[in-house]
C-alpha cells in the first residue's frame, strides 16, 4: 500500500503542534509528513506587541522549526502558500510547484482585516508577524531620532494612535508605555512631549470582557499616559494623520505613527480556496475537518468552532489552535492506522491580558479575578507551558520566561 502523504501547511502554533505530535507517533514507514512554511522559524504570535514595542528583541519570540521538528521524520519545506486545489489534492507553493496530499492541515493563520478603511494598507502598522512587528517598531525609533534633526519640530513624530481596544491593541499599548521613557532617554526627547493615544469604537476597550477587569487595565493604562478616546471610529489614515469620527463630527490627531490592531481575519487563502467559508474562516466538523474534504483538517485562525453556549464562535487563539492539535493529531493516526475519529471538545482555561511586563490582568478556570503581578505571573506560566509542550524541557529553558516579577 502506498504510503499517505500527510501535509501541513503553516507553522504557527497549530501546524507546529500537529507536526510535532505526528513526529512522536508515526514512523517514517506509516507516512510521509511535510511541512511547509514561508521561514525556517516558527514564531510566537501572542508575543508580537512585546517585538513590536522594542521591549523584546524578535529571536525571543522566534524558535528554529529544526529546533524543534525531528526532519528524519519530518520533511520541511520553506516555502510560501499560493493555493490550495482540492480537485488535484494539490498545494500551489511560490518556489517548489505542486506538491500533492493525501491529507492536508490548513495552519495559515490570520492576517489583518482592514474592513476598506481608507489608508491603513499604505499608512498604518500591524502586529502580525516577525516582519511587521519589527517594522513597526524601528518605524517608532526613527520618528523619535528624526524629531531633533528638524528645525521645525514635528509632533505627528512622537504621537503614536493605536486603532482599536481589543487584546492586541491593549497589549501593545501596556508595553509601549513602558518602551517611551527608555526611547526619551535615547533620543534626547522631553517625555511629556510623547502622546499615546487609543481608539476604540465602543464605550470601554476589551469588549465582552469582565467589567472589573477592564476597569483595572484602562486606568493602569491611563496612569502611564494613555489617552483612550472611545465611541469613535476611524475613517481614514493618512502618511502624518488619524482621522476619526465621535459624537458625528470629523476630528484628527497628527501622528506619523498609525498602529492598526483592530480585526485579524483567517488567511485569505482559505477563502479563495474555495473550502466553503463563514466568516472568512472554514465551519469546521467536529472532528475539525473541512465540510465536504474528509482529507482536509483545519486548525487555528483558520477554523471557525462555535461555542454553542455562547451562540458565537470562540475566539482565534492560540490556547484553541493548541487544544485543536490534539484531536487533528489523534484524526490523522486513526486515518493513517485504523481506528475511531473523535470530535473536537474545547477547553478554555481562562484569559489573560498583559499590560507591560510588571502588570496585567485575566480570568481563570475557576472563574478568579487576576490583577497585576499575579496576572503576569500567570501570562509567563501559559507561555512556559506551551514551550514545554512544544519542545520539552531543552525548549523552555532556552525560551521560556522566568523572571516572574519583572
Ligand atoms: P499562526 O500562529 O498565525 O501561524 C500561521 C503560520 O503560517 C505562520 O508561521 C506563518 O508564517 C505561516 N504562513 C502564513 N501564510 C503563509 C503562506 N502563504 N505560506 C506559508 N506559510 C504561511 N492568543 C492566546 O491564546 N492568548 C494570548 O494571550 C494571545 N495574545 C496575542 C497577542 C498578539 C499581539 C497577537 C497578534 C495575537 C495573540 N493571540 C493570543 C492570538 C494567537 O496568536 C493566534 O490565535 C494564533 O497565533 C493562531 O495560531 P495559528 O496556528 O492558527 O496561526
Amino acid at each position: 500500500m502506498n504510503k499517505k502523504k500527510i501535509v501541513i501547511l503553516g507553522a504557527g502554533y497549530g501546524g507546529m503542534m500537529v507536526a510535532t505530535k505526528l513526529q512522536k507517533k508515526l514512523s517514517p514507514n506509516d507516512a510521509e509528513i511535510t511541512l511547509v512554511n514561508k521561514h525556517d522559524y516558527h514564531y510566537q504570535a501572542t508575543w508580537l506587541h512585546e517585538v513590536s514595542a522594542g521591549t523584546i528583541h524578535q529571536d525571543r519570540a522566534r524558535i528554529r522549526i529544526k529546533d524543534v521538528v525531528n526532519f528524519n521524520k519530518v520533511k520541511f519545506l520553506q516555502d510560501t502558500v499560493l493555493a490550495i486545489d482540492t480537485e488535484s489534492k494539490s498545494v500551489k507553493l511560490q518556489n517548489t510547484g505542486r506538491i500533492e496530499y493525501d491529507i492536508l492541515v490548513v495552519a495559515l493563520g490570520f492576517q489583518p482585516a482592514t474592513f476598506g478603511i481608507p489608508g491603513i494598507e499604505e499608512h498604518a502598522f500591524t502586529i502580525s508577524t516577525i516582519n511587521t512587528s519589527r517594522l513597526l517598531r524601528e518605524h517608532i525609533e526613527y520618528n523619535f531620532a528624526m524629531y531633533n534633526n528638524e528645525v521645525e519640530k514635528n509632533p505627528a513624530r512622537l504621537n503614536i494612535v493605536v486603532g482599536g481596544g481589543g487584546f492586541t491593541g491593549v497589549e501593545y499599548l501596556g508595553e509601549i508605555v513602558n518602551k517611551v521613557p527608555e526611547l526619551c532617554k535615547e533620543y534626547d526627547i522631553d517625555p511629556a512631549l510623547v502622546r499615546v493615544f487609543n481608539i476604540d469604537g465602543s464605550p470601554t476597550v476589551l469588549k465582552g470582557f469582565d467589567p472589573q477587569l477592564v476597569e483595572y487595565a484602562m486606568s493602569s493604562l491611563e496612569s502611564r499616559g494613555v489617552e483612550f478616546i472611545n465611541n469613535a471610529h476611524l475613517i481614514e489614515i493618512k502618511a502624518d494623520k488619524v482621522i476619526y469620527e465621535k459624537d458625528g463630527e470629523t476630528k484628527e490627531i497628527p501622528t506619523m505613527n498609525a498602529v492598526w490592531a483592530a480585526g485579524v481575519r483567517a488567511n485569505v487563502i482559505v477563502e479563495e480556496s474555495g473550502l466553503g467559508t463563514n466568516r472568512g474562516k472554514v465551519d469546521v466538523t467536529p472532528e475539525m475537518r473541512a465540510p465536504g474534504h474528509d482529507d482536509i483538517f483545519v486548525i487555528g485562525d483558520c477554523a471557525l468552532v462555535m461555542d454553542h453556549k455562547a451562540g458565537f464562535p470562540y475566539p482565534p487563539t492560540a490556547q484553541i489552535a493548541i487544544q485543536e492539535s490534539g484531536t487533528i493529531a489523534h484524526n490523522i493516526i486513526a486515518l493513517v492506522k485504523g481506528g475511531e475519529l473523535e470530535a473536537f471538545k474545547p477547553n478554555i482555561l481562562g484569559t489573560v491580558a498583559s499590560l507591560g511586563h510588571k502588570d496585567g490582568t485575566g480570568i481563570v478556570l475557576d472563574g478568579r479575578k487576576l490583577f497585576g503581578w499575579k496576572a503576569t505571573v500567570m501570562k509567563k506560566i501559559i507561555d512556559n507551558r506551551y514551550l514545554l509542550k512544544l519542545g520539552g524541557i531543552g525548549l523552555l529553558i532556552k525560551k521560556g520566561k522566568f523572571n516572574i516579577f519583572g
